[in-house]
C-alpha cells in the first residue's frame, strides 16, 4: 500500500513555551486551522483538548504529553506535547527525545523568561531545529524587536527574522512577509480572511533593512547564493526558503515570526512556516543504536522496508482501553496484532491495537511506518524509553536520560485498609512517569514519594484520588535524607546546605546528627518536605 503521506511531508514537533506563553492557545488554533476542531474554545472546555487531564484544565498547566494528529498543505503534522512548567521537565526531554522540530512560543511582553531558557537548553541538547514564534502581539508593552534581541543575547540564537510586525497592542494588524515581500493585514476577527497589502510606507525602510539582513544572513550559508548576493543578483523566495530550511535543520539559524494566537493572527503562516523550515523525518540523524547480542555500535535506514526500531515515549493508563504506550517508529513499519521483541527488556511482547490520536477522535489504524507516531494498546511489559525491534535485526535504541528527583515526602492512606490499593496504585503511577519514585524507609516503614517538585508531587496525589479513589495524607519523612560522612567531617560539626537543583529552595540548611550506630553522623533535611540530592549538597565553608 502507498504511503497515504510520504517520509517528506511528514513533522513530528513539539510546541515549546514558558508556561503562560500561550501554547494552549496556540494549539488550539492549529488545531481549529487545520481543522480539527469546529470551533474555537473547545479546548478550553475540555471537549477537544491536548490538556485532557483535570489537573491541568484546573491549573492551567500541561502535563501529559499526548501526541496529536493533524495536516496542514498536504503534510501529517504530529504535534508532541511538551509541557512548560519546570516540575515536568522529565517530561520535556521525553518529548524532545523523540520530536524532530520545535516551535517556540515566546510572550511578547515578557520576552525570553526562566523557563525558556531551560527548555531552550534542553533542545540545544537535543540538536532539535526551531523556529520562533513571538506571540501575544495584541497586549499592552507588546515589543517584538526586545524579544527577538532577548532571543539572541539570552539563548544566545542566531534569531532571523522573516515577518516584521504591523503595528502591536490593539492596533496589530497583520506582518509583512519578508521573503514573499508582501504585507498580509487580517480582515475578520477568526483570521480565515487575509489581504496582501502595499508595504506601508512607515514600515518601508525598516522592510527594506530587515529583508537584506535576512537575505545575507541566509546567503552567508550557502555559496551559491553567497556569490549572488555579492553580485547584486535578486534572489529568489524560493531559492531564499530552501537555504533557510538547510540552515534551520543546521541549526545555523532561527527563522522568527511574529503574531496572537488569542486574536487569530499568524498562527497559519507559521504552520506554513513549519512545513517549509522543520525537518521531516528524512532530515534528522539516522536513528542509531546498540546489537543488544554484539555490542556493536549500528544504525538503521528511515524507510518503511528497512527492519523496525521504535522507541517508547511515554506509558498512559487511559480509562477506555487500559495502557497506552506512545511510541515513535524510527526505521520499518509495525503492523497491529504483530509480535515484536522489547529489546531493551530482552522480552517478546504482542501489539494489540494502534491508535492514531487526533485530537477529536482515535483512530485505529493498521500499520505505523518510519517516522511516525502513535500509541499502542497491549504492551504490558514495556515502559518509557524501551525499544521495541524486529527480532531477527534487533536493535536497542538509544534511550532517554531522566533526571533524578529532588524532592520527597512520605505518604500514608486516610484509612488504613486503603494501604495495599494505595502500593498498587503509586506503582501504576511510577510505571507512566520515570522521574517519579515510590519506596518504603526501611526505618520508619513510611512509605516515600519523590518527585521534581511540590507541583509534580500534588498531581500526582490529585490523581491518587481521582483515579484510584485513594486518599492520602502527605507530611514530612520522618528522616529525609540520611548520608553518613566521615568522622572528619563529624568532628568539624558542619552544617551543610543545598547548592544546586531547580533552586527552589534557596540555601536551605540541614543539620548535622550523630546516628544511632555511632558510626558517623546524619544529615537531616530540615526543609519541609524535601529531599536534597547528594551532589546537591555540599560542607559549607
Ligand atoms: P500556556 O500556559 O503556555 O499553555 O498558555 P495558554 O495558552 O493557556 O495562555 C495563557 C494565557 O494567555 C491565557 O489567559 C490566554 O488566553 C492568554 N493568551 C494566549 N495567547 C494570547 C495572545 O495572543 N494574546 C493575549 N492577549 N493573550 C493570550
Amino acid at each position: 500500500m502507498a504511503r497515504e503521506f510520504p517520509l517528506d511531508k511528514t513533522r513530528n514537533i513539539g510546541i515549546i513555551a514558558h508556561i503562560d506563553a500561550g501554547k494552549t492557545t496556540t494549539t488550539e488554533r492549529i488545531l481549529f486551522y487545520t481543522k480539527k476542531i469546529h470551533r474555537i474554545g473547545e479546548v478550553h472546555e475540555g471537549a477537544a483538548t491536548m490538556d485532557w487531564m483535570p489537573q491541568e484544565q484546573e491549573r492551567g498547566i500541561t502535563i501529559t504529553s499526548a501526541a496529536t494528529t493533524c495536516f496542514w498543505q498536504d503534510h501529517r503534522i504530529n504535534i508532541i506535547d511538551t509541557p512548560g512548567h519546570v516540575d515536568f521537565t522529565a517530561e520535556v526531554e521525553r518529548s524532545l527525545r523523540v520530536l524532530d522540530g520545535g516551535v517556540v512560543v515566546f510572550d511578547s511582553v515578557a520576552g525570553v523568561e526562566p523557563q525558556s531558557e531551560t527548555v531552550w537548553r534542553q533542545a540545544n541538547k537535543y540538536n532539535v531545529p526551531r523556529i520562533c514564534f513571538v506571540n501575544k502581539m495584541d497586549r499592552i508593552g507588546a515589543d517584538f524587536w526586545r524579544t527577538v534581541d532577548m532571543i539572541k543575547e539570552r539563548l544566545g540564537a542566531v534569531a532571523v527574522p522573516i515577518q516584521i510586525p504591523i503595528g502591536s497592542e490593539s492596533n496589530f494588524k497583520g506582518f509583512i512577509d519578508l521573503i514573499e515581500q508582501q504585507a498580509i493585514v487580517f480582515v475578520d476577527d477568526l483570521g480565515t480572511k487575509s489581504e496582501h497589502t502595499a508595504i506601508p510606507a512607515e514600515l518601508e525602510e525598516q522592510f527594506r533593512e530587515y529583508r537584506d539582513a535576512l537575505i545575507e544572513r541566509v546567503a552567508e550559508t550557502d555559496e551559491e547564493l553567497t556569490l549572488k548576493y555579492l553580485e547584486g543578483e535578486e534572489i529568489s523566495p524560493d531559492e531564499l526558503r530552501t537555504a533557510l530550511r538547510t540552515a534551520t535543520i543546521s541549526n545555523t539559524l532561527v527563522p522568527v515570526l511574529c503574531g496572537t494566537s488569542l486574536k487569530n493572527k499568524g498562527v497559519q503562516a507559521m504552520l506554513d512556516a513549519v512545513v517549509a523550515f522543520l525537518p521531516s523525518p528524512l532530515d534528522i540523524e539516522r536513528p542509531t543504536g546498540t546489537n543488544p547480542d554484539t555490542g556493536e555500535e549500528i544504525s538503521r535506514d528511515v524507510a518503511d522496508e528497512a527492519p523496525l526500531s521504535a522507541l517508547v515515549f511515554k506509558i498512559v493508563s487511559d480509562p477506555y482501553v487500559g495502557r497506552l504506550s506512545y511510541l515513535r517508529v524510527y526505521s520499518g513499519t509495525l503492523t497491529k496484532s504483530a509480535s515484536v521483541e522489547n529489546t531493551t527488556k530482552g522480552k517478546t511482547e504482542r501489539v494489540g491495537r494502534l491508535l492514531r490520536m487526533h485530537a477529536n477522535h482515535r483512530e485505529d489504524i493498521d500499520e505505523i511506518r518510519a517516522g511516525d507516531i502513535c500509541a499502542a494498546v497491549g504492551l504490558r511489559n514495556t515502559f518509557t524509553g524501551d525499544t521495541l525491534s524486529d527480532a531477527q535485526n534487533p536493535i536497542v535504541l538509544e534511550s532517554i536520560v531522566f533526571p533524578e528527583p529532588v524532592i520527597s515526602i512520605a505518604i500514608e492512606p486516610k484509612t488504613r485498609s486503603d494501604q495495599e490499593k494505595m502500593g498498587i496504585a503509586l506503582g501504576k503511577l511510577a510505571e507512566e512517569d520515570p522521574t517519579f519514585r515510590v519506596e518504603t524507609d526501611q526505618e520508619s516503614g513510611q512509605t516515600v514519594i519523590s518527585g521534581m517538585g511540590e507541583l509534580h508531587l500534588e498531581v500526582l496525589q490529585d490523581r491518587l484520588f481521582r483515579e484510584f479513589k485513594v486518599e492520602a495524607n502527605v507530611g514530612r519523612p520522618q528522616v529525609k535524607y540520611r548520608e553518613t560522612i566521615t568522622k572528619q567531617a563529624q568532628a568539624q560539626g558542619k552544617h551543610v546546605r543545598q547548592t544546586g537543583g531547580s533552586g527552589q529552595y534557596g540555601d536551605v540548611w540541614l543539620r548535622v546528627e550523630p546516628n544511632e550506630r555511632g558510626k558517623g553522623v546524619d544529615f537531616v533535611n530540615a526543609i519541609v518536605g524535601g529531599v536534597v540530592p547528594r551532589e546537591y549538597i555540599k560542607p559549607v565553608e
